[in-house]
């Protein structure tokens, strides 16, 4: 695979320039690089952030270009500065393993020019492949917390964020809320149109819960046809609120291949304080509770902890 140095740019930080440095940046300019020569120094440092590329070339022993070495080894480590080649006067056997140790490519003075040009023709590969890498685990993790079908985020990423909102909750004297839902007689649902319009119908729920709720909340699906939501340093009038819209959001809903077909939901909701919430799983059993509660009464409805059944809302 070749690589296009045609369109990158770099820095060469040169501590003392001489007629050595000017043929090397000949060299650079020659293979289509744009160079940029400064002096090596701290204030230079920043200047790697922009760069494609970073060449050190080592002035006589004992210069500052050595006191930049690791900071700009680590500056490349992190991913925020550019790859770093380090060339090390001849006669510092020490500084070339000190650059070795450090991860950075390195090179003895004098440079073999061809040699160098495919040096940093390596640095930018191996920067490449670690940034394909990095976008790979960055995608895997978002499907990691992400449910396949809906979409929304999944039972595992809903039970970490509970125990960290719950913990913050208790710490910050904070409330918190949990709403939990579940369609109704969903199976009945399935039986009469399909397990493939019933999936269709629940990327549909999904999306209308999710237009229902702040972006700080968090929707999870939390099973099968039920849904998560959590509503951090919201007490329960609030969370009554958000669960009244999603209610409406679905009462409005018209799903299913021709738009024409009806779902309802239940939905139990807690919040903390609370006398009886000590642990993010009495938080959930009480809304769990109360989504019972809701369907033993006819579904279709909001239940609260504690509370007595409340009347379905007008529409
Ligand atoms: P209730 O009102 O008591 O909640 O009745 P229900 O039928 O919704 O509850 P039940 O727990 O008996 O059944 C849940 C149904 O949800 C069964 C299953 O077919 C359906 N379901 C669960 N996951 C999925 C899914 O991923 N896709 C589809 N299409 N249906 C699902
Ligand atoms: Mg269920
Ligand atoms: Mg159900």
């Amino acid at each position: 695979m070749g690589i296009d140095v045609g369109v990158r740019s770099f820095i060469l930080l040169v501590e003392e320039p001489s007629a050595r440095e000017v043929r090397l940046r000949q060299v650079l300019e020659d293979a289509g690089y744009t160079v940029r020569c400064v002096p090596a120094s701290s204030e230079s440092l920043p200047l790697s952030d922009e760069a494609q590329l970073v060449v050190l070339a080592l002035g006589p022993p004992g210069g500052a270009g050595r006191e930049l070495l690791p900071r700009l080894a680590q500056q490349e480590a992190s991913g925020e500065g550019a790859p770093l080649l380090v060339i090390v006067p001849e006669e510092e056997p020490e500084v070339m393993r000190a650059a070795l140790r450090l991860g950075v490519e390195a090179m003895c003075q004098p440079v073999d020019e061809q040699e160098l040009l495919a040096r940093l023709e390596r640095c930018l590969l191996v920067r490449e492949r670690r940034q394909q890498i990095g976008a790979r685990v960055a995608t895997l993790e978002r499907l990691s917390i992400t449910d396949g079908l809906t979409q929304v985020h999944n039972h595992r990423y809903f039970q970490e964020r509970l125990r960290e909102e719950f913990r913050r909750a208790q710490r910050y004297d904070d409330p918190l809320s949990l709403i939990l839902l579940d369609l109704d007689h969903f199976k009945d649902f399935n039986d009469e149109h399909g397990h493939l319009v019933g999936d269709a119908v629940l990327r549909d729920v999904a999306a209308a819960i999710q237009r229902s709720v702040r972006e700080t909340d968090l929707l999870a699906r939390y099973g099968g046809e039920e849904f998560a939501i959590l509503l951090p340093r919201t007490p329960l009038a609030g969370a009554l609120t958000v669960a009244e819209r999603v209610w409406r959001e679905l009462n409005a809903l018209r799903s299913g291949p021709d738009g024409s077909l009806l779902v309802t939901a239940s939905l139990g909701v807690s919040g903390f304080p609370h006398h009886a919430i000590n642990s993010p799983e009495q938080l959930v059993r009480t809304a769990d509770q109360a989504l019972y509660r809701a369907k033993g009464e006819g579904r279709n409805r909001i239940c609260l902890q504690d509370w007595p059944l409340l009347a379905t809302p007008a529409r």
